[in-house]
């Protein structure tokens, strides 16, 4: 199989098995114990903390381990929520894990508003300096779309925020963008930042938020206490530990230089393919997305599967729901749509797998095309 949905999730690292395994059935004492054993497996997830902070490019801050991206989006926004009635900010081009919690949140009575997206799949920046002052207590967005691949202008937002909304905190749902693209927290002025592991060859069900302060958010779970009174419950150790793993063998630059070698050999391929067009949003090289003249998206992924190809159909957790409400917000024209395809690679296909897979698409697409005909 040719796997092309690496945004939905991506294949584990062998290496990473074989840590989660170390961890947990030989050293897989509980963290929070008092023995000795469990000592020294406290002080590796210690380190392994610092070792993330380092990853992610911060100066201050710490890192509470999660059950993946969905919890953390979860943990960023109602944990801050918390802390006071205030005005919240998200965009129309959220992953539902912040979508869905903002419109509940807004259900509840708090002020909620939604940034649009410009054609570039990107924040409409005037839209967002419109909807600043100095009560907004957040602004959630995400790094890179896990829908088009583009890539929010982070930079320019925390710089309006601290001109327009200076109390806000500035969380970002990093996804799509940790391990994948270079970018520093301290550089671009984030507060909080969600990550998940299996979206970079880790394990699923684990990931972490990155706050730069404890107090901005409170716990949304009542118990234990770890992970500093915000999450409570024990560690997945086995988890942290093999997303440790993975991380230590991303070269991020080198990743994405071949990433993006693919892309460009595989819209080659495709150019000039009548029937076929390529929505490149130039973001992330890691995603794209493919719209199939006169063909659904869902028959053309059926028919490659058989074919030996996998893709995407957009996020995976709206994927079964009709439409694709990021696309519609760009002003995707609707047919395009339904004809539509999502592309994600990773960076340890070769050429001969995205040649492989650029055959088969024209070849299957010609052939359901002549049989609609
Ligand atoms: N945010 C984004 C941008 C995503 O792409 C995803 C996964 N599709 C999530 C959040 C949710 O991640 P998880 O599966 O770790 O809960």
């Amino acid at each position: 199989m040719i796997f092309l949905d690496n945004a939905g999730t991506t294949k584990m690292f062998r290496e990473c098995v074989e840590t989660y395994s170390h961890f947990a059935c030989e050293e897989f004492y509980n963290p929070s114990a008092v023995s000795r054993q469990s000592a020294f497996v406290h002080a590796k997830l210690e380190d392994t903390r610092k070792f993330l902070l380092k990853k992610l490019g911060a100066v201050e801050g710490t890192i509470i381990f999660t059950g993946g991206a969905t919890e953390s989006n979860n943990l960023a926004i109602k944990g801050a929520a918390r802390n006071g009635n205030f005005e919240y900010i998200f965009s129309n081009g959220e992953h539902p894990s912040v979508f869905n919690v903002a419109k509940n949140l807004g259900l509840e009575g708090k002020n909620v508003k939604f940034c649009k997206l410009g054609k570039n799949g990107k924040i409409d920046l005037a839209d967002l300096e419109s909807k600043l002052n100095k009560n907004v207590k957040l602004i959630s967005c995400m790094l890179v779309s896990n829908e088009t691949g583009a890539i929010n202008e982070i930079k320019a937002i925390s710089s309006l925020r601290d001109r327009l909304a200076s109390n806000a905190l500035l969380h970002v749902d990093a996804v799509q963008g940790f391990m994948k693209i270079p970018f520093s927290v301290e550089a671009l002025k984030i507060d909080m930042l969600t990550f998940s592991a299996h979206k970079f060859h880790g394990p699923k069900g684990v990931g972490g938020l990155y706050v730069r302060k404890l107090n901005y958010i409170k716990n949304i779970v009542d118990g234990g206490g770890q992970e500093y009174g915000l999450r409570s419950g024990t560690e997945n150790v086995p988890g942290i530990m093999a997303m440790r793993t993975a991380v230590e063998k991303i070269d991020v630059k080198k990743n994405f230089e071949h990433v993006l070698e693919l892309k460009q050999q595989l819209n080659k391929i495709l150019s000039g393919v009548q029937g076929i067009k390529v929505l490149d949003f130039n973001g992330s090289p890691y995603i794209e997305v493919l719209v199939f003249d006169g063909v659904k998206g869902e028959t053309m992924l059926h028919a490659l599967e058989e074919k030996g190809v996998i893709v995407g159909l957009g996020s995976a957790c709206s994927a079964k729901k009709a439409g694709n409400r990021i696309l519609q917000e760009i002003g995707i024209d609707k047919d395009e749509i339904i004809s539509s395809c999502r592309i994600s690679f990773n960076a340890y296909m070769t050429s001969e797998e995205i040649e492989k897979a650029g055959k088969t698409i024209i070849e299957v697409y010609n052939d359901i095309k002549k049989r609609v005909s």
